[in-house]
């Protein structure tokens, strides 16, 4: 056969179990190179401390690329059900693979690389009761409790666990890595051009930067006419109490997802990345955009705080249809308020409309795990809706999980979640417009979280393995 090139670009969930995918054709003369910007996964220390970034204390924008990608440094919550972190049943169904069997594939191919043995049931035996009384609970109040299975990779694990999948994929499939290399742009012939200058050639593309990759690909995608289309944005705060609050719904499920219809808005809000025990972190985005994400650990807690993101999503119409850019102007301007630093408000402060004050942040009965932040007032960079929103969905989730609308409860800002464009593609995620380039995971809009976005991998790499072998 004659040699075949395959070009990925992002080493994050998506590219990675591309070529998993891929190495398994195990085909002579097929050559598969891919390519972050990033460094390699044990590379990848705070720079700020000079060490492991499980130190919890900061999230510069720097670790969010690398070997593993964003996921490599997270909690590492794999979601294991079809209905989160995109449509993931029906984009397998397009494509007649059975979304639970690929979920399952991953899910084995983590805990083979080394992610803990323990599942997180809510449908276990012993939770029985618990978990009906929550849905209970949730229907009385207008609530969509969401229960779902999950695995808490942790962040102390996550760096083994890619480190660990890197080797596989070097020995069991030649798949060569190479990091520290960006890829400026890429063509309608499939060459990618790199930034000391070089370019090179590919029979098949795959591109998969992730959320951080999405602006840069939306614009190549643009100027080689690659047609693409705004998502709806999810936008909103990180919210911390204490941990004993949550004790309850974090037995039941390690990462509870609830749903809300707004009353005066109808706007959806949920929660999301729910770390308990966790850590608030900071993250810096475009040098000087703050933002915040949280943390945890697998084994038992280091912190008394449980903290979630609180978002809603916002889709935007004529003549504003740029989610992105909205985000980032909302982001941007809690951050010019909060000095480069995320804002952080007691909800006391935020329902009566005072801004919070370092004096009275020490003597909060919850107290920050992001040291950070800078004490303000949130109304003053939020649109009235979205504190709106807010104030109400807090005051609704209160009746699940008593406690979490007291004063002292924390709101830290801007927590927004960038959102994709979509590209034009097929089922494969392969281009409408230009043959042979695919795309995958959170960068492309087709996924959210590490296991959609592996599962966007693997579909785009069958994509690839039809044509190949169908040649
Ligand atoms: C702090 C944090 C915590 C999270 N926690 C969880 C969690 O617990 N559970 C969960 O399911 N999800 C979590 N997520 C989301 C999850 O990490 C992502 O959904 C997932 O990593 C997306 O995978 P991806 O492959 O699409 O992109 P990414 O993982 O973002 O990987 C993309 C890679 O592409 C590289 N890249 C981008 N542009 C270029 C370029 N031009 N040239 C070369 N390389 C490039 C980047 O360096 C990056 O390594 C978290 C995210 C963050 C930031």
């Amino acid at each position: 056969m004659t040699q075949i090139k395959i070009g990925i670009v992002g080493a994050g969930s998506a590219g990675l179990f591309a070529a998993k995918e891929l190495g398994k054709l195990n085909l002579n003369g097929i050559e598969i190179k891919i390519f972050d910007q990033g460094p390699e996964v044990d590379k990848r220390y705070c720079p700020l401390k000079e060490e492991e970034l499980a130190c919890a204390q900061c999230y510069p924008c720097k670790i969010m690329s690398g070997i593993g990608g964003a996921g490599a440094f997270s909690s590492g919550i794999l979601n294991l059900n079809e209905n989160i972190g995109g449509p993931l049943g029906e984009l397998c169904d397009r494509v007649n693979l059975n979304a639970k069997e690929v979920i399952q594939s991953i899910d084995d191919f983590f805990v083979q690389n080394g992610a803990p043995n323990k599942v997180f049931d809510p449908f276990e035996k012993s939770k029985k009761n618990k978990l009906k009384e929550l849905k209970m609970k949730c229907v009385s109040v207008d609530i969509r409790f969401v229960p779902i299975k999950q695995r808490l990779l942790g962040s102390e694990n996550t760096p083994k666990v890619i480190k660990s999948i890197r080797k596989y994929l070097e020995s069991n499939f030649n798949i060569q890595f190479i990091p520290n290399t960006k890829v400026i742009r890429f063509d309608k012939n499939k060459n990618l051009y790199f930034e000391d200058g070089k370019k090179e050639n590919f029979d098949y593309l795959l591109l998969a930067p992730g959320r951080w990759g999405m602006v840069w690909l939306a614009e190549v995608c643009n100027k080689i006419i690659i047609k693409t289309f705004y998502e709806p944005l999810d936008i909103g705060v990180r919210v911390e109490v204490p941990a004993i609050i949550m004790e309850d719904v974090c037995y039941i499920q390690r990462d509870p997802k609830f749903h809300i219809i707004t009353p005066t808005y109808k706007d959806f809000i949920r929660t999301f990345c729910v770390n308990h025990k966790g850590y608030v972190v900071k993250e810096t985005y475009e040098k000087k955009i703050a933002g915040v994400n949280g943390h945890q650990f697998s084994t038992e807690g280091k912190s008394g705080n449980t903290n979630f993101a609180f978002l809603i999503r916002q889709s935007l119409t004529s003549p504003l249809e740029d989610t992105t850019e909205y985000g980032r102007s909302i982001s941007k301007q809690t951050s010019i308020l909060g000095g480069y630093k995320p804002l952080v408000q007691t909800l006391g402060d935020l329902r009566s409309g005072h801004r919070s004050r370092s004096s009275l942040i020490d003597k909060n009965p919850v107290q920050p795990t992001l040291k950070d932040a800078t004490p303000g007032d949130i109304a003053m960079a939020y649109p009235y809706r979205f504190v709106t929103d807010i104030l109400e969905g807090l005051k609704i989730l209160d009746k699940v999980i008593p406690g979490v609308n007291n004063n002292s409860t924390l709101i830290y800002a801007p927590e927004f979640k960038r959102s994709a464009k979509r590209i034009d593609i097929n089922n494969f995620f392969e281009s409408n417009q230009i043959k042979n380039i695919f795309f995958a995971g959170d960068g492309a809009g087709v996924s959210r979280g590490i296991i959609g976005a592996a599962v966007t991998g693997i579909i785009a790499a069958k994509g690839i393995i039809l044509k190949i072998t169908n040649h």
